[in-house]
């Protein structure tokens, strides 16, 4: 449904697309994760038709759209700010697109119909955008996009204006429609649980590069560069620079551990996630000693903080441990990920 290949992109002399290549099937939900500034919004941009791009081509359902109006992409999008006109109607906002194309009146009755009934905002229809909550505003954005029956809906973060209750409620609507429509859809977010919850698979960008495309699971638990490990997981993963010599490896210039196999001698950077770490003993793994210095209390569990030597390990229990505690962590061999110097995934 959706290619995009080896497409640059420059603002002037800056380049801030790097030879992106991905594509999805039909009904697959994609979001496009990173930092601000990593190039999210004008990729979406660059696939709706708003951004030129320099090099590189766009197919859409099967046509490459890379020279096409935005208007003749099938595409709809549905902005951060939702982009409502405030001197029109709830009902006006979303036919305005319909109308504009000269679609006969009485179809377009019928499609607001089916989406008013499926969004159930019949009883705002006469209401200006002012009148309406903001997760009402954003049920007119997305009734605009689906009256346009498009092949791909782009979203460029449409919930962070939502507090965070609203914000998870209508994450799960959006899901929900799209998931019934059997819709395609690429959705911008620098939220990693949006992503993690929404998405059949997610690109990670950084500085306009792709740096992993997978499904969460992969994403999550086979990251593939020491970015996508350090930006995906929440609390963050636990990474440290080491050494690995001979017979040991020596984490931060302070606590030495037994040598992981295959490792060849050189600087690296080792982690592991918070829940990996394990407060029993249990085989294949690396036992090491500290002293609990405080946790925080994260509601469902407890991240504890124990300090080994002069390193930090964030520990994720059930139960809260008071300070000064001695505790053995047990690293388990196969959870711990060891990255080169410049991010590259070696075990
Ligand atoms: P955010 O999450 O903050 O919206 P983003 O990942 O969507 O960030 P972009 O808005 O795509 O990032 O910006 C990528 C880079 O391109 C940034 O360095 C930005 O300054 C630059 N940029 C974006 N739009 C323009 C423009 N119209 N002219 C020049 N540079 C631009």
């Amino acid at each position: 449904m959706l290619r995009v290949e080896n497409l640059n992109k420059f603002f002037n002399r800056n380049q801030v697309l790097f030879d992106i290549n991905f594509e999805i099937n039909k009904g697959v939900f994609l979001s496009i994760l990173g930092p601000s500034g990593c190039g999210k919004t004008t990729l979406l941009r660059c696939i709706a038709g708003l951004e030129e791009v320099q090099s590189g081509k766009i197919f859409i359902n099967g046509r490459d759209v890379t020279n096409f109006h935005p208007s003749n992409r099938n595409i709809a999008m549905v902005f951060q700010t939702y982009a409502l006109y405030p001197h029109m109607t709830v009902k006006d906002n979303i036919t305005i697109g319909l109308r504009i194309k000269k679609v006969p009146k009485n179809e377009i009755e019928q499609k607001l119909s089916k989406v008013v009934d499926f969004l159930k905002i019949g009883d705002i229809l006469n209401k200006y955008p002012s009148q309406i909550s903001g997760g009402q505003r954003q049920r007119v954005a997305i009734a605009r996009a689906l009256v346009k029956e498009p092949d791909i809906f782009l979203f460029d973060e449409p919930l962070s204006n939502l507090d965070a209750l609203l914000r998870e409620k209508a994450r799960e609507e959006i899901k929900k429609i799209l998931i019934e429509l059997n819709a395609t859809a690429v959705f911008v977010t620098h939220d990693q649980v949006e992503a993690m919850t929404l998405s059949d698979f997610i690109i990670v960008m950084d500085r306009g590069r792709i740096m992993q495309f997978g499904t969460p699971e992969e994403i999550y638990n086979n990251p593939q560069n020491f970015f996508t490990a350090s930006f995906v997981g929440s609390p963050q993963i636990n990474y440290y620079n080491c050494k690995v010599l001979d017979q040991k490896i020596i984490i931060e210039n302070d606590l030495e551990i037994q040598k992981i196999d295959n490792l060849r001698e050189g600087n690296y950077i080792l982690a592991i996630r918070p829940e990996k770490i394990l407060l029993e003993e249990t085989k294949d793994s690396i036992k090491i000693t500290g002293k609990t210095l405080f946790y925080d209390n994260l509601g469902s569990y407890f991240l504890i903080n124990v300090l080994v030597n002069n390193v930090i390990f964030k520990v994720i229990n059930k139960g809260k441990i008071e300070r000064n505690q001695e505790l053995n962590l047990y690293l388990p061999i196969k959870d711990i990920f060891v990255f080169t110097e410049d991010g590259k995934r070696v075990k």
